[in-house]
Parts: structure tokens; sequence; C-alpha cells
């Protein structure tokens, strides 16, 4: 296999003054493989908690195995110390979880320029309010990929899948988002700009609501649901809800029989485990929140019934809360 080794210094056209400095907040599947395609573009730091893969990425530089399965290992900025990005950043990704967010803004607010904008890639509802909160709604960008990823260990990123990505403009920061979308494509994500986002979102969200909490509570991969009738028909009525809510919000969903395009996905990705399988398997928190949970407090909010949705929050959150307490075949 042919191994490319890029530099975030290497000799674009662009002088360093050029460059659009970036940091990437989370640095797992995702903003690994952001930062690693990113990095010969744009001035780009790492940011992630994650000591073991900070200090891999510092000492071997980051390690992409791409689609076409040539490896690059790049050279990128790495830290686990927010402080550590001294200038103003122009971008700053949140690629935490969702449950990081919060905590993701926090550390983006003093990197940010005074044009600085804070974009948001990650799957769910809500993101982007809880960054608002922190940033200011006017500094707060969303964004949709479909891109995929997955982490080997550290220091190791697959990419897993590629389509389009999507940026929410406005025209208070169109010029920029435009900047930003155009670094992207050249950077191998080719990128879209909306005025709504909406439709794409739940489309996303739809499905995933329908997959991820039901495999992590049955530990099964994406097909089964699709091939065994129980388990399809709890995801049918997880579904249903969310379209119901989707409905009622006035979001027009990018396909037109949600259940139909549910068991294709699973279907399609029959031999995949979903993050929140994964999440639960290695006994991390997992994204329930922002995905069922969303559903359960737009339901509530505007008076549509979610008990599926709700039983599969209490769930996995009661995996989530068990971890150190589950009896094993053969076990004690
Ligand atoms: P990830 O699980 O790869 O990384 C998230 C965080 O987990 C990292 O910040 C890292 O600190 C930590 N982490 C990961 N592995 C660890 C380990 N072995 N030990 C200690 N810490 C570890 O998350 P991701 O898949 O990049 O997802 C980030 C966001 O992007 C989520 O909101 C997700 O829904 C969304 N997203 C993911 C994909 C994908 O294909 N992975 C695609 C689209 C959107």
């Amino acid at each position: 296999m042919d191994i490319v080794t890029t530099s975030s210094t290497s000799s674009f056209r662009q002088t360093r003054k050029e460059m659009m400095k970036i940091a990437i907040i989370g640095a797992g599947a995702m903003g690994s493989l952001f930062g690693a395609r990113l990095a010969s573009l744009a001035e780009v730091w790492l940011v992630d908690a994650w000591a073991e893969h900070i200090e891999a990425i510092r000492r071997d530089g980051l390690r992409l195995i791409n689609l076409d399965g040539s490896i690059w290992q790049v050279s990128v900025k790495a830290t686990t110390d927010p402080a550590a990005v001294d200038d103003p950043v122009d971008l700053a990704i949140i690629f935490v979880k969702s449950y990081q967010t919060a905590q993701a803004a926090a550390w983006a607010a003093p990197m940010l320029g005074a044009d600085g904008l804070a974009l948001t890639m990650q799957n769910g509802l809500g993101n982007l309010e809880v960054m608002a909160e922190v940033l200011g709604a006017e500094r707060c960008v969303q964004g949709v990929t479909s891109h995929g990823a997955t982490l080997l260990g550290p220091g190791q990123v697959r990419h897993a899948g590629a389509a389009a990505t999507y940026l929410a403009t406005r025209p208070s920061i169109d010029a920029r988002v435009r900047r930003i979308a155009e670094l992207f494509t050249r950077a191998g994500f080719e990128t879209h700009l909306s005025d709504n986002l909406d439709s794409l979102l739940w489309g996303k969200l739809v499905i995933n609501v329908g997959i991820n909490a039901l495999t992590a509570i049955l530990r099964v991969r994406n097909g089964v649901l699709a091939e065994v009738a129980p388990a399809r028909a709890l995801m049918d009525a997880a579904v249903d809800e969310a379209v119901a809510v989707a409905q009622a919000l006035g979001v027009t969903l990018p396909y037109a029989d949600a259940r139909a395009r549910t068991r294709e996905v699973a279907l399609a990705t029959a031999a995949n485990r979903s993050s929140m399988l994964a999440d639960v398997l290695r006994g991390f928190p997992t994204e329930i929140g922002v995905i069922n949970g969303a559903i359960v407090r737009e339901g509530a909010r505007l008076g549509i019934p979610t008990p599926v949705n709700q039983t599969l929050v209490w769930l996995v959150q009661a995996l989530e809360a068990t971890t150190a307490a589950r009896v094993l075949a053969g076990g004690g």
C-alpha cells in the first residue's frame, strides 16, 4: 500500500498568514478524519482529552486509511490542553459526542477570533442549541455530514464512507461559511450550502432513532433489525413516533416511507455495529439523549405521545448505569 506523508506545513500555495486556522475539538473518528484531510490546507489543531491518542499523534503523526486503501501519515498539531491553542482560530469544529458538547463549546470560547465560527456536524438534535448557549447563536453553524469514520486505535483512523456534506448558511455569515465549504471540498469532502438543513438532519435522525438504541439493547449488528420480526416491529414503532414529531414540526423528510428507508439502511449496513452498540460495548456513555431522547422531548413539547422512544431511552440509560453489574453467560 502507498503511504503518503503529509504535513500541516506542506508547500501549499497559500502562505501561513492566509491559511485558515482551525481547532477540531473532539478528535475521535470524525475529528481525526477531518483533521487529517484538512491538515495540509489549513493550520489545524486537534484537541481531545484522550491522552494516549494525542500522544500517538504527536509522536508518530495521525495515520489515516483512505477509502481507496492508501495510507496517509499526517503531521498535525495535537493537544489535550485547550489553552495550548494560542492563536485565535477562524473555525472550531465540534466533533465530541453529544454529552460533551457543552464542555467542547466552553473550550472553543476563548479560542474563537472576532469573526470565528463554531461548527457542529454531530448526529442528533440539540447540539447547536447547547453550543449557542455558550458561544451565542450568531457564532454557531449547523452542518450535516454523511462521511463515516472508525477509530482503529490511538492515532489511527479509517475513512469508512463518503457522501456529501452540507453547511447551513445565513446572510450574516455567508462569506465565511462559503470559505469553509470551499476548503472542505478541496480537502475531499464535497460540501454544499443550504439555508435549511432540517430535512437532512431529521432524515438522519429518524434512521438513527430506528437503529441505534435497538442494536445497543439487543447487542446485534444492524441487519438483524430488518430480519427479525419483533425487532422490526419495535424499529417501525420508534420510527413512526419520530415521523409524527417531524410532521408536527413541519419538517419534510428526504424520503417518502421512513419505515422502508430505515429497513433499507439496516440491510445496507447489515454487518455494521452501530455507534450506540459500540459505545455500550466499551462501557462509554451513548448519544441516546440527542437521538431517541430528542423525540421524547419534542413529543412532550408538542403533545405527541412517544412511549416506544421513552422506553428505549430508559433501557439505554439503564444499560449505561449497569455496565459494572452485568451478568455474563457462564459468569458468577
Ligand atoms: P468517537 O467515539 O470516535 O470519539 C468521541 C470521543 O471519544 C473522542 O473525543 C475521544 O476522546 C473518545 N474516545 C474514543 N475512543 C476512545 C478510547 N478507546 N479511549 C478513550 N477515549 C476514547 O466519536 P465519533 O464517531 O467521531 O463521533 C463524533 C460525533 O460525530 C458524534 O456526535 C457522532 O454522532 C457524529 N458522527 C459520527 C460519524 C462516524 O462515522 N463515526 C458520522 C457522522 C457523525
